[in-house]
């Protein structure tokens, strides 16, 4: 029997609608090179329509790609609606990009505009001479736009001054695509993962409710993730749907700033990866500031005991969310269950969590593909489906990531308990295999940082002759215990922690762990590192 219910689309343009039309007053709010622009939904609702007669004129078309190289900020928002919204495809480009990666992503994304930061242009000047099919260059900015070698090239400003503040949005398939980003190639060439407008919908809806990330209109809410990076987690999208405030940072991530903006727009949610809060927690320390009641939200990384009780330690709110470029990206995210709250949160907030409602998961023994139980400690790779869990990468290449009945291999490798929380253990690739056992970098590494001298931690697996691998930790101080640390009181802290063979043969202290181009340890380059000073030392027996 067929329901009485409509293909009603699920589209980007039901949540510009609601947006400006329910909640005009609500405010948008930018740091800038000096103050904040703030402007309201409504303000919003005209720019966007005006921007989407502008791309139109430039000659793109349903389908075509426009890609962006830029900051949060709200001309960004802009364009996360009008391109989608008329039927294009946003394309959201990492300006931290190695250059010969950002070429490939946008050539193989044929991305036929580009608007970039003016405080980006350079990044883009390094590859422009490369970059096969892109027809113009527009260039956002405050005040007169630079120019250079980006031919032909428009401001942003000037390209929809004047325009009409109405735009005859076309009708649009659910299943049309609306967004695409590579994921950031830190295991080879980046891959393309092509968003829907059903999935983003459906998403949104996933990360708002409750049992999710949680968020309503009553925000104001600040994405430190990049709105490069997987969507900005999907939160530019979800604060629109329900026309809570919005705070963007722009490049302005130094503590000061952020907490300034945290303060004066009186944030209440904010999401970031790690390497964000830890800086955020020292000048937290430092100046004994407090953001009581504020909820942040952790992904990207594992959130290790250390930054979470820092942060609790200020009065902050702290979540942990789970989920990749692939998964749009909220897979998983550590919510209580309403019978465990009268317990101590901390051990299920070190989880990386409870699939979100429309994701299904599943752990898969790494070697039998056998299924694996879910009792908090036999370990398989995750899989996951569901409506926003992409099904192939776009051209269909690394085709072998995806199960033939319809999973993803995430490649993260994690147990489940009886309730369904999920704790990664590691990536596949980083897991430390040593005498035929494994070691999980993860859980040393949040061991580490929970040392009270220690800033930050990453562990790789060093070769080695006998064991295969042993463990190098590579640690960063927090900068009054530089020099005042040693690799004996780092192993005495661990001891206790942590079974004897796990201990690193090695503890090497450094200034910087390398990051990738979303602020997460880069192992690659710290194994490249690594490998000029192989270990020699034999594990403890
Ligand atoms: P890339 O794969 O290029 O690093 P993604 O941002 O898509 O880009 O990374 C997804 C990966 O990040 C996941 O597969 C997982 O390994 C890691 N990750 C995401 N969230 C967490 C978390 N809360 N704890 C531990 N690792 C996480």
């Amino acid at each position: 029997m067929r329901s009485t219910m409509p293909d009603y689309p699920l589209t980007l343009q039901h949540f510009l609608w609601r947006s400006t039309t329910l909640f005009p007053t609500k405010e948008i709010v930018s740091r800038r090179e000096t103050g904040r622009h703030r402007y309201t939904y409504a303000d919003f609702g005209r720019r966007v329509a005006q921007l989407a007669h502008a791309i139109r004129e430039l000659g793109v078309g349903p389908g075509d790609r426009v890609g962006t190289l830029a900051w949060n900020n709200y001309r960004h928002l802009e364009l996360y609606f009008a391109v989608p919204c008329s039927g294009a495809v946003l394309h959201t480009l990492n300006p931290r990009l190695f250059p010969e990666h950002l070429e490939y992503v946008i050539n193989d994304a044929e991305d036929k505009v580009i608007f970039v930061d003016a405080s980006v242009v350079p990044v883009l000047q390094r590859v422009v001479k490369n970059l096969k099919g892109v027809k113009h260059f527009v260039v956002m900015s405050d005040g007169p736009s630079a120019d250079g070698q980006l031919q032909p090239l428009a401001s942003y400003e000037e390209l929809i001054a004047g325009r009409p503040t109405l735009f005859p949005w076309p009708d649009l398939n659910e299943q049309d695509a609306a967004a695409m980003c590579y994921t950031s190639g830190t295991t080879g060439q980046p891959k393309g993962v092509v968003y829907s407008h059903r999935s983003s919908v459906l998403h949104s809806f996933g990360i708002a409710i409750g049992g999710g990330v949680g968020l309503q209109e009553a925000d104001s809410i600040l994405a430190i993730v990049p709105m490069f990076h997987a969507n900005a987690w999907g939160l530019p999208y979800a604060a629109t749907m329900l026309g809570a405030k919005q705070v963007f940072a722009d490049r302005f991530l130094d503590p000061a700033s952020l907490t300034e903006l945290i303060r004066d727009e009186r944030v209440t949610f904010s999401a970031g990866v790690p390497s964000v809060w830890i800086m955020l927690l020292q000048y937290l320390d430092q100046t004994g500031m407090n953001f009581d009641g504020l909820r942040m939200f952790v992904g990207g990384s594992a959130l290790s005991a250390g930054l979470y009780d820092g942060l609790t330690r200020h009065g902050i709110d702290t979540n942990q969310g789970w989920g990749m470029t692939e998964t749009s990206p909220v897979a998983a995210c550590a919510t209580i269950k309403s019978y465990m709250k009268e317990s101590d949160p901390k051990p299920i907030r070190l989880k990386q969590g409870l699939p979100v409602a429309g994701v299904e998961l599943r752990l898969s023994n790494v070697e039998t593909g056998e299924l694996v139980p879910w009792d908090g400690k036999s370990v398989g790779e995750i899989q996951v489906r569901g409506p926003w869990v992409t099904a192939s990468y776009y051209r269909g290449v690394d085709a072998d990531r995806f199960t033939a009945d319809g999973w993803l291999k995430t490649g993260d490798v994690a147990n489940v308990d009886r309730e369904g929380y999920a704790q990664i253990v590691d990536r596949t690739k980083d897991l430390v295999k040593s005498g035929g056992e494994w070691i999980s970098s993860v859980e040393l590494e949040s061991a580490i940082m929970g040392h009270p001298k220690v800033l930050e931690a990453a562990v790789i697996g060093v070769p080695h002759p006998k064991w295969q691998e042993r463990p190098v930790a590579y640690v960063v101080p927090k900068p009054e215990f530089k020099g005042a640390i040693s690799q004996r009181e780092i192993l005495d802290f661990l001891t206790p922690l942590v079974a004897k063979w796990w201990l690193p043969d090695e503890v090497r202290f450094t200034d910087e762990i390398p990051k990738t181009s979303v602020g997460k340890f880069d192992k690659k380059v710290i194994r490249e590192q690594a490998s000029k000073a192989p270990v020699t030392a034999q594990p403890s027996e």
